[in-house]
């Protein structure tokens, strides 16, 4: 049914830009109505965007750190005074639950409280007296405008992991949320101009394709951030690198969980239902393989999830009590539930069928958790990146068999194991071809202080995100050597040794 729709335009030089004709529908997950209509942008609103963050970019390169700071500071004030509000919009388009969306926007402001730290973080290297009357020292410097293009499944949080950094560290910036969940792009923008930000400093464009592209062209953009699906980050990466720009893309997941025999089976077991169905499975750092090694491991895993999941409260995440809501559209519903059926043909045995949960029966885009054992390498509900609440069990005979499992699959992003058996958690942690870790922790989604990324297709660049890659991604290094003497410098025709 389709409702009275708002426009939701961009956010360029510190004002609001209607939208114009081009426009794509933003969905209400759990009701199945049109919430608003976001606006597309083409190459000329991207120009436009962009030529504001470069008009801005030497003032605000010139500004203390301390000041940026202090503008991130102002700007986190205004976030958590606005929590609530801005958790139910998220709520609103993506479907997870309220607590769920107040917790990533806490998630982003932590890295927020991160670059809060940047004029610590800034501190060059010196060396003095490296020759006579001769100092070296190391600066790292703003690039210019950076873009940041980000996924619909955190809709605050990803867009925190990148542009408080960004700007923090001198430089300006023009985001491209998801076209499915727009409106905490321009919240955000909106209140980083009332924390202090000069017009110009955080930019929002909305759209989809067609905006990215011109982004990734654009000559006065210097560095792309992004995150999102496999192929597209391929993509961004190999056509923005082809443009001389710095990038940093990061792509999807398939996470394993590896249960030893030894592990606390009651825990593992809560681990896997929260981190597989939470956000109903849109998590790039969800869990949708659970690999027990040995038999016993696998029927005990099996027996637990099932019963705990004949319990778990499916419905609109606004509602009290509700854990896991709607998927984010029809067609990524539908997608996820064609998977189901997939895993039956492949000959899967499917434990918990969400396709029939009573929740499928309302108007808005819900599918039950679904549960799978017996699932094997070769089938494509191991290999592919469903993103929905589906759990794929995988029966393993030894440890050294689930780690063959884990990095022999495409992604690896996180991985995790559970046991009582230090040498085993080390020996794992050490050999996991996986950029993020977990021992007894199902979802190790790194601190703000630490990097998030991943390793083989989950990401491709050479730096993760925040942290101190985050800080070096947004920088350059200058090297200087320095003289300042009363004494002549006669020219020298051979290479300075300094000895
Ligand atoms: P997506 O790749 O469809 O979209 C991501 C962004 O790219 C959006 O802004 C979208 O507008 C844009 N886009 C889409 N298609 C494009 C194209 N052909 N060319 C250029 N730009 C395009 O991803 P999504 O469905 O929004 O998000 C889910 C995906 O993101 C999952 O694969 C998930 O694993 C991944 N993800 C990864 C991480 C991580 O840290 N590795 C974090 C969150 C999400």
């Amino acid at each position: 049914m389709r409702v009275a729709a708002r426009s939701i335009g961009h956010y360029i030089a510190g004002k609001d830009v209607p939208a114009s004709a081009d426009v794509v529908a933003v969905w209400n997950p759990a009701t199945g109505d049109v919430r608003a209509e976001v606006a597309l942008a083409d190459a000329s609103v991207i120009d436009t965007a962009v030529c504001a963050a470069n008009d801005a970019w030497p003032a605000w390169a010139a500004t203390p750190p301390q000041q940026r700071a202090n503008v991130l500071f102002a700007f986190r004030e205004k976030m958590r005074a606005e929590i609530d509000r801005l958790a139910a919009i998220v709520t609103s388009e993506h479907g997870k639950t309220l607590d769920d969306a107040r917790a990533e926007i806490a998630r982003g402001l932590e890295v927020v409280d991160f670059a809060c730290g940047i004029p610590q973080l800034l501190k060059g290297e010196f060396s003095p007296g490296v020759a006579r009357d001769v100092d070296a020292y190391a600066l790292r410097q703003p690039l210019g405008v950076c873009a940041g293009i980000t996924p619909f499944n955190f809709p605050a949080m990803v867009p925190m992991w990148m542009f408080p950094v960004a700007v923090a560290c001198g430089n300006t910036f023009v985001l491209k949320p998801s076209e499915r969940d727009p409106s905490l792009g321009i919240e955000m923008a909106r209140l980083m101009t009332e924390a202090g930000a000069p017009a110009g400093v955080f930019n929002v464009v909305n759209g989809n394709a067609v905006a990215v592209d011109a982004l990734l062209v654009h000559p006065l953009v210097a560095a792309v951030s992004f995150v999102g699906s496999t192929p597209v980050a391929r993509r961004v990466y190999d056509v923005a690198t082809e443009n001389g720009k710095r990038v940093q893309a990061l792509g999807g997941a398939k996470n394993h969980l590896v249960v030893m025999p030894d592990a606390d089976l009651d825990q593992a077991a809560d681990a896997l239902v929260g981190s597989a169905y939470g956000s109903a499975g849109e998590r790039c750092m969800a869990i949708s393989v659970a690999v027990a090694v040995g038999d016993a491991t696998a029927d005990s895993i099996v027996d637990r999830i099932s019963r705990r999941l004949s319990t778990l409260r499916v419905g609109p995440g606004e509602e009290d009590g509700v854990e896991m809501g709607p998927l984010v559209t029809r067609q990524h519903r539908d997608r996820v539930a064609d998977y189901v059926r997939i895993g039956v043909e492949e000959g899967a045995t499917l434990i918990v069928d969400g396709r029939t949960h009573s929740a499928t029966s309302w108007p808005g885009f819900f599918l039950g958790p679904t549960l799978f054992d017996a699932v094997k390498p070769a089938m494509r509900i191991y290999r592919d990146e469903i993103f929905g609440p589906v759990l794929s069990v995988v029966r393993a005979g030894s440890l050294d068999d689930a780690l063959t499992l884990v990095n022999g699959h495409e992604y690896g992003n996180g991985a995790s194991i559970f046991t009582r058996d230090g040498a085993h958690a080390r020996y794992f942690e050490r050999n996991v071809r996986a950029g993020m870790v977990g021992i007894n922790v199902p979802i190790p989604v790194p601190m703000a202080f630490y990097s998030f990324g991943g390793w083989k297709a989950s990401l491709f660049g050479d730096h993760h995100i925040h942290g101190a890659e985050g800080v070096r991604f947004y920088t350059r290094l200058k090297s200087v050597t320095a003289r300042w003497s009363e004494d002549a410098q006669r020219a020298g025709f051979s290479m300075p040794v300094h000895r």
